[in-house]
């Protein structure tokens, strides 16, 4: 297929045009076309949905025993293995992001695949104490039709998190990716076929999230929505959700403290925060953006933390030593500097960065370097929302108690760090953190089997872990009447002559 040609879309089991306008994804790092495709059109919302629905119902997917199912998700996990390379450049022109980045991406959609099949293969229903002449038993269904909404910054891994346990549920599945980033969810959808997902399981829907992740969430077919993306855009999905009494999972954004205590061991720290901040050009939900330094170390921490920030490798994507790539669009970046005028305009001073490279290949990406701004209080505006660039903020602590209320200080609370050789300090400190994930002497890990999710503003439910599965299933009692005689109140009612 060359460049100029159309790129089919995956809409209820047909390789096929979209029916919304053509457009381009583009290259960040050159603003080039990688593909031209049609976005869905609302139609085609409604046509995946359907097939979808049919699916569910006919293809006898969800009636497969689990260690059939199983056997389909492990084949996609090879799939995946088998084309790594290909998905990892891929990825690159999608989003710009690093080489070895998107390589890490993909391995852990291989290994999500793969989690999962074992998740279905192992999981159990279990029989519940019975209080009377009865047996009862908690047994899960698939729910049915699941619209997976994603966003731009880990796409593969993203929807590997969500497509993995759905389709492992037994359900069908309806994948709205990013308007700009649609190209990995395209050859997810052609791993899952070649793997012998019954056709129909699962569509891809690119385009506009206004127009069809909308449509998505209000259609009565969908029964349950697992959005990643902005707060805004989740809580509205969660208002629609409210209307339709249907369950949703919401992984939102964030704002997270890093915490370095007066005896962290400096090297660890230096290494943890740079890569929580820097590390995919701040462009994730965990970037640790806000660093709270004890004071008795704040010059000379500091004073290391911007040596080695200027020696990050900001450039190419396709260059296997590049630490940062370019951000997503010319506009993100805007939104981006927007940020650090504003923190200058707070008071805030800039330690390092703030301006946008230039010459070479810095002229054609929307390159952005590491900054750092010092100078401004945590209930700033630039220390409250959410930048999703490079940006750090910078703030001494002189006691843990001020650290707590400023750490917690947040509408957010996805992650947070804790640097200390102290464990009974990162102990007390990491149960009294309010966040989903708590990373102490280190950062931005992940395991496929630990559940993973934010408090408030920062989203609703969890994903991962080995009872992710159950996110898409509806949990039912069935209750086995063991009693010799006709019940009593039956009885009772024929003595008196009713
Ligand atoms: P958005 O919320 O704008 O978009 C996320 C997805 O939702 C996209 O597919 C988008 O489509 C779609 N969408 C947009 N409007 C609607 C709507 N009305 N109904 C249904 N779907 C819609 O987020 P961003 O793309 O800006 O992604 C960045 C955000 O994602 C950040 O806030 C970040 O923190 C968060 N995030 C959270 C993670 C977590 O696990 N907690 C992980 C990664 C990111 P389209 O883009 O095509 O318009």
């Amino acid at each position: 297929m060359t460049l100029e040609q159309t790129l089919p879309i995956c809409i209820a089991g047909e390789w096929r045009l979209g029916r919304g306008e053509r457009y381009a994804t583009c290259y960040p790092a050159t603003g080039e076309a990688v593909a031209w495709l049609n976005a869905a059109s609302v139609e085609d919302v409604e046509d995946a949905v359907q097939g979808a629905h049919q699916a569910f119902l006919h293809s006898g997917w969800a009636q497969r025993k689990p260690h059939e199912r199983a056997s389909v998700l492990y084949r996609i996990a090879e799939l995946i293995r088998e084309r790594s390379e290909d998905l990892a450049q891929l990825q690159r022109q999608d989003n710009g992001k690093p080489i070895n980045e998107t390589r890490a991406l993909v391995a852990s959609a291989a290994g999500t695949f793969q989690f999962f099949a074992s998740a279905c293969e192992t999981l159990e229903e279990t029989i519940t104490p019975s209080r009377g002449d009865f047996v009862s038993m908690s047994v899960y269904e698939p729910m049915g039709v699941i619209a997976a909404i994603t966003p731009w910054n880990s796409p593969i891994a993203s929807e590997a998190q969500k497509v993995a346990p759905a389709l492992a549920a037994g359900n069908a599945v309806v994948i709205k990716p990013a308007e700009i980033t649609p190209l990995m969810a395209l050859q997810l959808a052609r791993i899952c076929e070649d793997a012998g997902l019954p056709k129909g399981l699962l569509s891809v829907l690119p385009g506009k999230g206004s127009l069809l992740g909308d449509a998505l969430t209000h259609h009565p077919l969908v029964k349950r929505v697992s959005f990643t993306g902005g707060t805004k855009t989740g809580k509205h999905i969660a208002h629609i959700a409210a209307d339709k009494m249907m369950p949703v999972s919401l992984e939102l954004g964030g704002k997270s403290p890093t915490i370095v205590l007066d005896d962290a061991d400096l090297d660890h720290a230096v290494a943890g925060v740079l890569y929580g901040i820097f590390s995919s050009s701040g462009e994730a939900c965990i970037a640790g953006s806000r660093l709270f330094v004890a004071r008795a170390l704040y010059e000379p921490f500091m004073a290391r933390l911007v040596v080695a920030a200027a020696e990050l490798r900001v450039g190419d994507p396709a260059d296997e030593r590049t630490q940062m790539g370019p951000l997503i669009s010319a506009g993100h970046r805007e939104s981006v500097e927007r940020y650090v005028a504003l923190g200058l305009a707070e008071g805030g001073r800039l330690l390092l960065g703030g301006e946008r490279p230039s010459g070479g290949i810095y002229d054609r990406g929307y390159y952005y370097p590491p900054t750092i701004l010092e100078g401004l209080n945590n209930g700033q505006q630039v220390c409250q929302e959410e930048i999703f660039g490079p940006v750090l903020v910078v703030m001494p602590f002189d006691d843990e108690e001020q650290l707590l209320e400023q750490a917690n200080d947040s509408l957010y609370a996805l992650a947070a760090g804790i640097w200390t050789r102290d464990y009974k300090r990162a102990w007390a400190l990491g149960r009294k953190i309010q966040a989903g994930t708590v990373w102490i002497n280190t950062y931005k890990q992940f395991s496929i089997s630990t559940p993973f999710g934010g408090w408030r503003d920062s989203g609703l439910g969890r994903e991962k872990g080995r009872l992710g599965i159950l996110q898409y299933m509806e949990q039912k009692s069935l209750y086995w009447g063991m009693n010799e005689q006709p019940l009593a109140w039956a009885g009772v009612q024929r003595e008196v002559g009713l």
